[in-house]
């Protein structure tokens, strides 16, 4: 494993790979997602119920994949619990910016998920990290019922 791939495999990334936060189920959910990353093997089933004014009034997910999948997955949960739809938006569009190049330090505070930025430089690691943000997107999108979405393109 390259230096610049260990760097990617922080404490904190590690630590949300192994011991995922908001893992599970939403009891009631609204919307469930199925995404999969066929390139790497990850799948995330995000699960989510929206309050009366659209907000992620609670988010689960669950699955396997790679720590870089995963970590996203749980650090993503815990950053648009509560979140209105959109600030929850602008999180989305954050997250993408971070991991894809974009100018970093605009829109709002990723906080611990900047450790993911790193993946913009290995293009198969940033559909890891993208897949459960993709999901989440669609979640908002669909509002409710089940929905599946990948990061192959076509
Ligand atoms: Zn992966």
């Amino acid at each position: 494993m390259s230096t610049e791939l260990e760097e990617l495999y922080q404490e904190i990334i590690l630590d949300h790979s192994r011991r995922p936060r908001n893992f599970g189920e939403v009891s009631g959910a609204d919307v469930r997602v199925h995404g999969d990353n066929p390139a790497c093997g990850d799948e995330i089933h995000l699960s989510a119920k929206f309050g009366s004014d659209g907000s992620f009034e609670d988010i689960k997910f669950n699955g396997h994949g790679c720590a870089i999948s995963q970590a996203s997955a749980s650090l993503m949960t815990m950053k648009l619990k509560g979140k209105s739809r959109t600030e929850a938006e602008q999180l989305i569009e954050a997250f993408h910016k971070l991991v894809t190049g974009g100018t970093p330090n605009s829109g709002p505070k990723l906080g611990d998920l900047q450790l993911l930025g790193g993946v913009r430089k290995f293009p198969q690691r940033v559909k890891c990290a993208m897949l459960p943000w993709r999901a989440a997107e669609q979640a908002m999108q669909e509002r409710s019922g089940e929905a599946t979405v990948t990061t192959e393109v076509g």
